[in-house]
């Protein structure tokens, strides 16, 4: 079906990343298939979470995982499962979490906006988020004073582009936080390649967006210990009501992720690379612009290309390249975040090579 026609709707390439006002991602046509086969059924919902409980603890190497709506559901609800265990009268009370320990210590660096403050995601359980250290930097002193003082949970960010300041050694973090009795929650949402080492951090859970990289229908996933785990899963019948996991959607999760396993990452990562180095080698042929393969500084497995654009030699800056390639049809929409400094930014790795060649062909009418 050709939704664009039909509702009128724009024609995009997105080589912005998975950004969630452009869909996210593409869901390969066996995901999809698996979620509209779950959509013509009924099914025991407690039973599909338990089924996958077992995938995603097999494929992060945990002691159990279960699905909520989306990341942003994740944190709300390890927050209340922190604050709550299973204890039915203390979900249902919530967010009114008067008699309960509720500061979540997070290094003011990790308070970020992906589309909204996370803190909110925080206090949206009740709960009151406590910045420890500032912005610019956060030492573990920092961490360890803030949790000093009675703490429900400590809160973690992984991220490849929202993270200020220094980075944080998550280990000792991790460590610090169990030294008080107090678990670690570490939002890992755009990490599901290195979900393994998260988990390893000792973290008690570990969240992982399904929708980003991993391509299913939308969903958060939350890893890690059991029992907190079966809290989570027990805030759906408090203020997880509005937060649950559609069939369909558990069920693409189960399909991706056996996507993800059947996958050869080697060969991936080889594709990947191939595709970038070969943008970046077209690019630097126009004149005035300056392009680069740039690492994902969080540690996911792939690069993306950065253009700079010389505004004498090129006659045009880095604004106007997005705008004159988000004007054009089909609109190019690209990251700029790093646009102050001069910068583009271009993540290839949902591209199809023929959406890679419409880039590299508007690229070139415009600055070759
Ligand atoms: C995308 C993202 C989220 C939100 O994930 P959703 O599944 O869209 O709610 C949260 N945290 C970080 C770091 C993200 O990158």
């Amino acid at each position: 079906m050709n939704l664009r026609d039909r509702y009128g709707l724009t024609c995009i390439i997105n080589a912005a990343g998975s950004f969630t006002p452009l869909g996210v991602s593409r869901s390969s046509a066996d995901v999809a298939q698996a979620a509209a086969a779950a959509l013509g059924q009924f099914l025991v919902i407690d039973q599909l979470q338990d089924a996958a409980s077992v995938v995603i603890s097999r494929f992060a190497g945990a002691e159990a995982g279960a699905v909520t709506h989306c990341v942003a559901a994740g944190i709300t609800l390890s927050i209340a499962a922190a604050m709550t265990g299973t204890d039915a009268t203390r979900i249902a009370a919530l967010p009114n979490a008067s008699g309960l320990n509720h500061r979540v210590v997070m290094p003011a660096g990790h308070a970020v906006n992906y589309g909204h403050p996370i803190e909110q995601d925080v206090r949206l359980a009740g709960a009151i988020p406590v910045l420890a250290g500032a912005t610019e930097a956060c030492s573990m002193a920092a961490i360890q004073a803030a949790l000093a003082h009675a703490a429900t949970a400590c809160l973690l960010l992984v991220s490849s582009r929202l993270v200020r300041g220094n980075p944080i050694d998550l280990r000792q973090a991790v460590a610090e936080a169990h030294r008080r009795g107090v678990p670690a929650i570490i939002d890992g949402a755009a990490q599901d390649m290195r979900v393994g080492e998260l988990i390893a951090t000792g973290a008690d859970l570990v969240l992982v967006s399904a929708h980003k990289y991993l391509a299913s229908p939308t969903a958060g996933l939350v890893i890690g210990r059991r029992q907190i785990v079966e809290a989570v899963r027990a805030q759906h019948k408090g203020i997880g009501r509005g937060m649950k996991p559609t069939k369909e959607a558990i069920v693409g999760v189960l399909a991706a992720i056996e996507e993800r396993q059947r996958l050869d990452v080697p060969q991936w990562r080889q594709a990947q690379a191939q595709k970038v180095s070969d943008f970046v080698a077209r690019a630097n042929q126009w004149g005035g612009i300056e392009a680069r393969c740039e690492v994902d500084p969080a540690g996911m497995p792939f690069a993306r290309v950065c253009l700079k654009a010389d505004a004498k030699r090129a006659r045009v800056d880095a604004r106007a390249i997005v705008h004159a390639l988000k004007s054009g049809t089909p609109s190019i929409r690209v990251m700029e975040h790093r646009l102050a400094e001069g910068a583009l930014v271009l993540e290839l790795v949902q591209l199809s090579e023929n959406e890679v060649q419409i880039i590299l062909r508007r690229l070139g009418e415009l600055l070759d």
